[in-house]
């Protein structure tokens, strides 16, 4: 099939970007392409302009920054996945790319493309709700900056007003050992459930404990009581059981033909008391 009729707009600026797509009702950003076009040609979307934002280079960009990774919206998974700062300064997210469809798609998928696609099952959301990540966005109304936790708001839902464009996505760097556990039908497919997780620990004690989790609710979540669970504490077998008992109780994961919903949940148990203990082993 191919895609139905669209206007197409190369954007040479950020400001003519943000007028057209404020302009016309349900205008789509193609950055990558990697979910847009195969949406476009099986015409689940059918939007009448398509605003190409590639030439914006001053969306691409990586540097650290007072103790932050600065990412461009338009900076490209494999460059990010592959990057030395990223490694040492944020490992969860270099670890979490590798779970991002196959290298061919990483090779133009954007940072800002799978963040503002907002997929339940993706990847990159749920890494930036366990890191706390905030994202700068770019409207006619000016600048502002939403949290990750406030960004997500329902699958393919976002808090990206009319017009406003995902720019820069700022993520704290972060100490202590982290893990990615993923289910998937098949390698790197989207996940069924995910598990991100990052810990710190002090004199044998957990210092602060991160847990969020994909595939698993109608947007990626946190595992708080789970976290708070295990804050203070040695970090036994038995206590990350309890706390995987606890992340697989705050999920609310949906049953298709793929797995039904009490499979789920137990996997997030599973994955999460894998994640806890390889994470608290890198710690
Ligand atoms: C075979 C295959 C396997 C895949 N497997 C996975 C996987 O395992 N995990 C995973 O997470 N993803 C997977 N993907 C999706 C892939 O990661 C996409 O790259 C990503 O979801 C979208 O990024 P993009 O840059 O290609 O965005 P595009 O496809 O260009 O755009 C996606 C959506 O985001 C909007 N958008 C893009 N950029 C911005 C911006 N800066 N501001 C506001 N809105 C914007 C667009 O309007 C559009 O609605 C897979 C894709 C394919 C084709």
């Amino acid at each position: 099939m191919k895609a139905a009729p669209f206007d197409y707009l190369r954007a040479s600026s950020l400001d003519e970007a943000i007028e057209a797509l404020a302009e016309t009702p349900d205008a789509r950003v193609l950055a990558g392409g990697q979910s847009l076009v195969p949406l476009l040609n099986l015409r689940q979307v059918r939007p009448p302009l398509v605003v190409d934002i590639n030439r914006l280079d001053g969306l691409s960009f990586l540097h650290k920054e007072n103790g932050r990774l600065e990412i461009g919206a338009l900076t490209r998974h494999r460059v990010v996945e592959t990057s030395a700062v990223v490694h040492s300064e944020v490992p969860l997210l270099a670890e979490a790319l590798g779970y991002v469809g196959h290298v061919a798609i990483r090779n133009r998928g954007t940072i800002g493309g799978s963040l503002a696609h907002a997929d339940p099952a993706a990847e990159l959301p749920a890494v930036m709700v366990a890191l706390d990540a905030e994202f700068r966005v770019h409207g006619p109304e000016g600048e502002r900056l939403i949290t990750a936790r406030d960004f997500f708001l329902g699958p393919h839902r976002t808090a990206l007003g009319p017009g406003e464009l995902l720019t820069r996505i700022s993520v704290p760097s972060h100490r202590g050992g982290s893990a990615v556990e993923e289910l998937s039908r098949r390698s790197r497919d989207l996940a069924l459930v995910a598990v991100f997780a990052t810990v710190t620990m002090s004199g044998g004690v957990c210092e602060t404990a991160r847990i969020a989790i994909a595939g698993a609710a109608p947007t990626p979540i946190r595992a708080t009581a789970a976290e708070e669970s295990l804050t203070g504490r040695a970090l036994t077998a038995d206590a990350i059981a309890a706390a995987a008992d606890l992340a697989a109780g705050a999920t609310d994961p949906p049953g298709d033909l793929h797995a039904p919903a009490d499979y789920r949940r137990e996997m997030v148990a599973v994955l999460t008391r894998r994640a806890i203990t390889r994470a608290k082993e890198g710690a």
